[in-house]
């Protein structure tokens, strides 16, 4: 009304409703981490080949008294914003550690944790040291890690950024490329990265559905050729599974071998790979 008759008011209810429920999970998200609410799932990554379970993702959760369980999806954007995610991601790669520590001396002896890196960690100044001294206070050696990391990390000063990982691989922490598929992936800078695995992202292992396991086939041969391992995410189906041995990829990640679990369920997913003889899905 104060911009006169003609004005447009762009008012949608919808939207504030939205912005209500953004305001009030920052709100909580600025607490969670004091409060315990969050907690720290893992998924095992299982090389197809032999079945075994190489690593496990950490894959955080949080369970808001206030706003029940939040997913990631939701919660990591803004907790990236706020800044907040330097400090829950160091808590993470506690935990992680913690845990991949457990389970090496519970016999285990390779297995590894994967944990996600956000740009805004990676970005940080005294990363590397961070990573370094964690491990030193686990005492972990770095092929005890693996850190996930996504393009948007990477891409805007890809000089520094592999200056980073060059130090981090000396370490012998191993870098994954996260969601490969859905960011900007020029070919040519895919070529220069200092990364040991790519992870093709779940809408291509869906897409297979569709189109048949060749494009697969074509993505695994080409990150094959500039020397990375190759993790699928998201296999659901036997028939997935089935393909991408087919086609060679190396590891793989999904809801058929297992949904992420609490530390404690993870030993027993863990117990139960170690048995030779059992198959995925089982
Ligand atoms: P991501 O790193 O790509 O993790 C894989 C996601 O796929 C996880 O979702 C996992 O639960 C889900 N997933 C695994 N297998 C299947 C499957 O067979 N089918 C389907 N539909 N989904 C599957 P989640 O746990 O909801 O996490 C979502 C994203 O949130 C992660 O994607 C990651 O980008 C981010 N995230 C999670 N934990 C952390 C963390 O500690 N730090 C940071 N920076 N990001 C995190
Ligand atoms: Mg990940
Ligand atoms: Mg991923
Ligand atoms: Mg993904």
């Amino acid at each position: 009304k104060e911009r006169g008759r003609n004005a447009y008011c762009y008012y949608d209810p919808k939207l504030q409703v939205q912005n209500e429920g953004h305001r009030k999970l920052e709100t909580q998200l600025v607490m969670a981490l004091e409060r315990g609410e969050f907690e720290v799932y893992y998924q095992p990554v299982v090389e197809l080949s032999s079945r075994h379970i190489r690593s496990a993702e950490a894959l955080l959760r949080w369970n808001s008294p206030v706003l029940g369980a939040v997913s990631p999806a939701q919660f990591i954007p803004v907790a990236e914003e706020r800044g907040l995610i330097v400090e829950i991601g160091a808590w993470v790669l506690r935990q992680a550690l913690t845990q991949v520590r457990t389970w090496r001396s519970a016999g285990h002896a390779d297995i590894r944790v994967a944990v996600n890196v956000s740009p805004l960690q990676f970005q940080q100044d005294g990363f590397v040291e961070l990573v370094e001294r964690a491990l030193r206070q686990h005492g972990l050696g770095g092929d005890a890690l693996i850190l996930e990391l996504t393009e948007g990390s990477l891409i805007r000063d890809l000089e520094a950024a592999n200056a980073k990982l060059v130090r981090l691989r000396e370490l012998g922490v191993q870098i994954a490329l996260d969601d490969f598929g859905t960011g900007y992936s020029s070919l040519a800078y895919l070529q220069q990265l200092q990364v040991d695995v790519v992870k093709i992202d779940r809408s291509f292992v869906q897409a297979m559905g569709e189109t048949g396991p060749a494009v697969m086939e074509a993505i695994l041969h080409l990150v094959r050729q500039l020397g990375y391992r190759t993790v699928a995410e998201g296999i659901e189906t036997v028939a997935q599974y089935a393909d991408l041995e087919g086609v060679g990829c190396d590891s793989g990640q999904g809801y058929l071998f297992a949904r992420p679990v609490p530390a404690r369920e993870f030993e027993r997913v863990l117990a139960h790979y170690s048995r030779r003889e059992t198959a995925p899905g089982d």
